[in-house]
C-alpha cells in the first residue's frame, strides 16, 4: 500500500497536522487539514509531488471532526466532483459547530464555569469554526466500527476509538499491523480528551477518559508495529507509549484528587488550580482535562460527586 504523509500547516498551537494520501484505487485521503489558504496550498503541493491532483481524490476519510483535520473536506469533495466523505456519526456535535448548542452551554455550566467564561469560550469557538466548513447530513457517509475500506491492494479496517472525541476512528492495515490513529495516539503529548456531550444522551457529559482507556487497550490488542498519528512523527514502539500514557494518566489522577478541598470543588475550580496561568483555548483544554480525570476517579469510586444547585461538585471520600 503506497502511503504518502503530507504535513499541513495549521493556525493552531499544536502545529502542523499530518494527512495521509493512500495512492491506490480508489485514491484516498485520511484527514485534510484546516480551511486556510496555506493549508490548501500545502495540500496541493503535496499531492502534486506524489503525482496527483485534488480532483483525483475519490474518498476522504476523517479520523475526527476537529477543524485541523476536517477543515478542507468539503472544498476537496467539491473539487474532486463528489468524492465520498466518511466520518463517524458521533462526530455530529463537532461537525455542526460545538459550543453554540444549548447542551454545550449547560455542560460548561455544570462543570462550574461562570457565565463570562462560557461566553468567552463561545466567542473563541466562533473564531475557530471558520477553519472548517460544516457537512450536511447527505454529504457524508458514516464510518462504522469493523467496516473495511477496500483498496485495489488490500483493506483498512475501521476501528472506532472514542476518547479524544466521541467519534474518533483509527484505521488498521492488518497485513503489517500499521495503524492510522488521528489524535488518539500522538508521539510527544498525551492527547487531551475534549469536553463534549455524550452522543447518545446529550444532557450528559461524554465519559471521555474511561472511553479513551478502552480505545488505547483496543489498539494495543492489535500489537501495532507502526502508528501514524495526527501530529508529529510515527510511533514504532507502541508498548512504550502505552505505558507512558498510563503512567501520565495515573499521575494526573492523583494530582487532581489531591487538589480537592474537603468541601469539594467543581471541575472548573480544579482546572484553575492545576493550570493557574492558562489563557484562551487552554482554559477550555484545562477544564476538559480536569473533568475527564474527575469523572474517571469518581467512576472508580475514589471520590464522590454531588450536585450543588446546577453545578457538579466533587468531594474527597471521608
Ligand atoms: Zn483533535
Ligand atoms: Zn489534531
Amino acid at each position: 500500500m503506497r502511503i504518502i504523509p503530507i504535513s499541513i500547516p495549521t493556525p493552531f498551537y499544536i502545529g502542523p497536522v499530518n494527512v495521509y494520501l493512500i495512492a491506490e484505487d480508489p485514491i484516498t485521503l485520511i484527514d485534510t487539514g484546516p480551511k486556510t489558504k496555506e493549508a490548501a496550498e500545502a495540500l496541493r503541493d503535496g499531492l502534486r509531488q506524489a503525482g496527483f491532483l485534488a480532483s483525483d481524490i475519490r474518498r476522504i476519510v476523517l479520523t475526527h471532526a476537529h477543524e485541523d483535520h476536517c477543515g478542507l473536506a468539503r472544498s476537496l469533495r467539491d473539487q474532486a466532483k463528489d468524492a465520498e466523505v466518511f466520518v463517524h456519526d458521533w462526530e455530529t456535535g463537532h461537525r455542526a459547530g460545538r459550543l453554540e448548542h444549548e447542551e454545550n452551554r449547560s455542560l460548561l455550566a455544570r462543570a462550574g464555569l461562570p457565565d463570562n467564561e462560557i461566553e468567552g469560550m463561545r466567542r473563541m469557538y466562533e473564531g475557530v469554526r471558520k477553519y472548517a466548513d460544516s457537512l450536511e447530513e447527505h454529504e457524508y457517509s458514516s464510518l462504522r466500527d469493523g467496516a473495511q475500506l477496500e483498496f485495489s491492494s488490500g483493506t483498512l479496517q475501521v476501528v472506532h476509538t472514542p476518547g479524544h472525541t466521541p467519534g474518533s476512528c483509527s484505521f488498521l492495515r492488518e497485513a503489517d499491523r500499521t495503524i492510522f490513529a488521528g489524535d488518539c495516539v500522538l508521539k510527544r503529548i498525551t492527547p487531551n480528551p475534549i469536553l463534549s456531550p455524550d452522543p447518545i444522551d446529550k444532557s450528559r457529559r461524554f465519559r471521555s477518559l474511561a472511553e479513551y482507556l478502552v480505545s488505547l487497550a483496543r489498539l494495543r490488542s492489535f500489537a501495532p508495529t507502526l502508528v501514524h498519528g495526527g501530529h508529529g512523527e510515527p510511533i514504532n514502539d507502541f508498548e512504550e507509549l502505552f505505558n507512558r500514557y498510563l503512567r501520565a494518566i495515573q499521575q494526573r489522577q492523583a494530582e487532581v484528587i489531591g487538589l480537592l478541598p474537603r468541601g469539594g470543588a467543581t471541575a472548573w475550580e480544579v482546572a484553575r488550580k492545576m493550570f493557574p496561568g492558562t489563557d484562551d483555548v487552554h482554559r477550555f483544554l484545562a477544564v476538559s482535562e480536569a473533568a475527564a480525570h474527575l469523572d474517571l476517579a469518581q467512576s472508580e469510586g475514589k471520590i464522590a460527586l454531588e450536585m450543588s444547585g446546577a453545578k457538579e461538585v466533587y468531594r474527597p471520600l471521608e
